[in-house]
């Protein structure tokens, strides 16, 4: 699932291999799928794309939006999305496949779920996107230790766990259930441990791994578990996910261990991390 470092890195890589393409085919939904998210009628996106030429990309938290004229089409954080060169075959299956005037193309495959959202500007009101583009992102100045402790004064913010904190109801925007793992050990807190009985040493250290991982994670090309516009596993060597588990953390030696908790897998170091 892509998160912040990824949509960073593949809104990157669009703006410099696809600015300038024109659009000239557009199949959309060819493979329905029960948890693909369109705007609109996806019957109606050729007439909205076709002729339409990439001018940029940015990111905003794990989405991915595109610039096409007065055009935008945002990927969500669980599409993946693929640049193929002229006569490369698109997957099997695909939920929307841009071909470009040199026959190249940009291909959206939904994994578990996610949005391929095209819309005139403006006309999107879903509340992820706004509250995506709204939130300072962990990468900027304005997410400073002042931002992070409004966070932490939030509703009820001090019960909740460390992952419940940082990776749900889109308090940090593209931070999900994957980075979190190695800002989690960075800071040598457990995903488990209540927010309210960390120490203001801890909070501060906790603030710092959100910053620095995320920064890390993005400068490399994104985590080792993920794929870039090329199909190309990112080059941040992940610490924590499941290419580890089982084995001996980096830090102290233990193990490496994952569990089930709240509607996903955690891992974390028996040694340096416990709750
Ligand atoms: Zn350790």
């Amino acid at each position: 699932m892509l998160e912040l470092p990824e949509a960073v890195v593949i809104a990157e890589q669009i703006k410099s291999e696809l600015r300038g393409k024109k659009i000239v085919s557009v199949d959309a939904n060819r493979s329905p799928h029960k948890f693909a998210w369109f705007h609109g009628d996806p019957d109606g996106y050729p007439d909205l794309l076709n002729g339409r030429e990439i001018e940029t990309a940015a990111s905003y938290g794990g989405l991915v939006e595109v610039t096409a004229g007065q055009v935008r089409i945002v990927f969500g954080d669980g599409v993946n999305i693929r640049y193929l060169p002229a006569k490369a075959q698109p997957p099997a299956k695909h939920q929307l496949l841009l071909r470009f005037d040199d026959s190249s193309s940009l291909v959206g495959s939904v994994q578990m779920y996610g949005g391929l959202w095209a819309f005139l500007e403006g006309e999107f009101n879903n509340p992820y996107y706004s509250v995506a583009r709204e939130k300072p992102s962990p990468l900027g100045y304005q997410f400073d230790y002042g931002y992070f402790e409004a966070l932490l004064a939030g509703e009820k913010a001090s019960s909740l766990s460390a992952k419940a904190f940082l990776a749900t109801e889109q308090r940090i925007p593209g931070l999900g259930n994957g980075i979190l793992q190695d800002i989690l050990w960075t800071a040598r807190i457990h995903p488990r441990q209540k927010i309210g009985s960390l120490s203001g040493a801890e909070l501060e250290s906790l603030f710092k791994s959100v910053k620095s991982v995320t920064a890390e994670m993005a400068a490399c090309g994104g985590r080792d578990t993920e794929k870039d516009l090329y199909g190309c596993p990112g080059g941040y060597s992940t610490i924590l996910s499941k290419k580890t588990v089982g084995g001996h953390c980096p830090a102290c030696g233990k193990t490496i261990k994952k569990e089930a908790y709240m509607g996903g897998s955690v891992y974390y170091c028996t040694g340096c991390q416990r709750v």
